[in-house]
């Protein structure tokens, strides 16, 4: 028996208490005794007392009194009551008032230990049982709490939340959603996908992530989704259970209409003012040619330097607007691009044509590798021509001279990969992400003298996108720069628009 169990033996007799201590110390029970009952309960408050074992009848306060005293201030002490012979109706009456059991005198030792143990059995299983049950109460607090910070987050969240279980019905939504799709009356819930959204896209999109959920958890799908005037920003994640199967879907819907207004507020007055300053441009460009033609007098050598010094500079500017145009159209979804059968060597070839003269006089070499086969792809035509101008151009413009600049068509069975390499400059690791940024450019006292606005690799990333393909780069500062872009080999069929609002 544990040696930090205490029982407290009341007794005015000497001769039972003497006994008690000398039968259960060896038991291995500490004993503690007291005389009568108001010594017990003197005791009781200065000591940590396990089981009482008390006298029914004592000159100073008998058991009933000791009783009525630890039932409400030590409830969890049992009390067992030693009684005389004659006594027993006495003793359950203690039973009635809160006594564990009782044992009559003379008692038997091993009925003595017997009982005090079982007494002590009770106490430690009843303490179990209360703390268990603290327990419980305790972390079904802390999950209602949990559940309820939950539910308040989720419900003054100003973008719209829509969980889905994996048969993809729809679990829970919060105010912000109901008040983006216009849902006046809750709906009942679990229900189907389509009572909120006919959009395919999102049900293609929940039903990818719940049949890939297994092999990439972490995927996430974001789209654009239009509500009548409400434009949407849906991003959608698959959650699991402990046991990692997927339970179902979560998606946060951002309300972006203002932001769309603005861009288009944006968009159309770019394209206003870059039209408005392009007409008087191209005239004023017009007249330094008749100027220059001589058509206007003759010119003294000064005045000719003068004149295509601002000749070049109108240039630059005609170029900035066009890239502004072309920015702001592929923007706006409006730049129409066709798909037409196009043999990309052909295309490239004119473009390396074109730009020939400018790497002559730069001492660069313009190669262009493509395979036995032509590889024809559907595109737009001026698109393709922009893209590998500005690739290429960029290219021979961050390259010393004497380098080197390639341009490779590397067929890859339902696409095509075209790499643009140089022996440059090369590109930081830390800039590669802003590169495709409109008007950033990575700030380099070796490429001050490089006239641009920064808009050459947006334009480029806007067709690429508008072709359904993709853009990567890889360069390493001092030692080159190599862009890869990939597009997909369109199968031949009737010509049709890509990239068209
Ligand atoms: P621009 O050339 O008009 O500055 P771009 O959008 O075409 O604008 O390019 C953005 C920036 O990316 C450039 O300013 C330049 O610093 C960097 N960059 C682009 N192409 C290359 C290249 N081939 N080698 C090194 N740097 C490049």
């Amino acid at each position: 028996m544990d040696e930090n169990y205490t029982v407290l033996v009341v007794d005015d007799e000497k001769v039972i208490r003497d006994g008690c201590i000398r039968f259960l110390e060896p038991e291995g029970f500490r004993v503690t005794t007291a005389a009568n009952g108001r010594e017990a309960l003197d005791l009781l408050e200065t000591e940590p007392v396990n089981v009482v074992l008390c006298d029914l009848k004592m000159p100073v306060m008998g058991a009933l009194e000791v009783l009525e005293i630890t039932g409400t201030r030590y409830p969890d002490v049992p009390v067992i009551i030693i009684t005389g012979h004659g006594t027993v109706a006495d003793a359950v009456e203690c039973m009635k008032q809160g006594a564990y059991d009782f044992v009559t005198k003379p008692f038997r030792i091993d009925h003595l230990v017997l009982v005090v143990r079982r007494a002590l059995d009770k106490q430690v299983l009843e303490r179990q049982a209360r703390d268990l049950q603290e327990e419980q109460a305790r972390n079904l607090y802390s999950l209602a709490l949990e559940q309820s910070r939950l539910r308040t987050i989720i419900n003054c969240m100003g973008d719209g939340v829509l969980v889905t279980n994996r048969d993809m019905e729809v679990v829970l939504y919060n105010p912000a959603l109901s008040q983006h799709l216009g849902l006046s009356n809750p709906a009942s819930l679990p229900g189907p996908l389509s009572n909120y959204f006919d959009d395919a896209a999102l049900r293609e999109s929940i039903e990818s992530l719940l049949q890939d959920a297994g092999e990439d958890p972490d995927r996430r799908i974001a789209q654009e989704l239009t509500r009548g005037k409400t434009q949407l920003r849906a991003l959608s994640a698959p959650f699991f259970g402990p046991d990692e199967h997927v339970l179902g879907t979560v998606t946060v819907f951002h309300d972006i209409s203002s932001f769309k207004e603005v861009e288009e507020m944006k968009n159309d007055f770019v394209h206003m003012v870059s039209h408005e300053l392009r007409s008087p441009l191209t005239a004023i460009k017009l007249q330094h040619k008749v100027i220059l033609d001589g058509l206007a007098g003759e010119l003294t050598e000064k005045q000719r330097h003068l004149i295509e010094r601002a000749h070049d500079k109108i240039d630059g500017l005609i170029e900035l607007i066009n890239d502004l145009l072309d920015v702001s159209k592929i923007e706006a979804g409006h730049g129409r691009m066709e798909q037409v059968p196009l043999n990309l060597h052909e295309v490239i070839a004119e473009v390396t044509g074109l730009l020939d003269a400018r790497a002559t006089s730069l001492r660069i070499r313009l190669v262009l590798e493509q395979p036995t086969a032509p590889t024809v792809i559907r595109a737009d035509r001026r698109g393709m021509e922009e893209l590998f101008t500005n690739l290429l151009t960029n290219a021979i413009n961050y390259s010393p001279d004497g380098g080197e600049v390639r341009a490779e068509i590397i067929p890859h069975g339902n696409y095509v990969e075209i790499r643009v390499s140089d022996t440059g400059i090369g590109i930081e690791e830390t800039e590669i992400p802003k590169i495709f940024d409109k008007f950033y450019r990575v700030k380099d006292p070796s490429t001050r003298q490089v006239i641009g606005s920064g808009l050459g690799l947006a334009i480029v990333k806007g067709i690429v996108e508008a072709h359904q393909g993709s853009i990567e780069v890889e360069s390493r500062k001092g030692a080159g720069t190599t862009f890869k872009v990939l597009l997909p080999v369109v199968p031949e069929t009737e010509d049709c628009l890509v990239g068209e609002a």
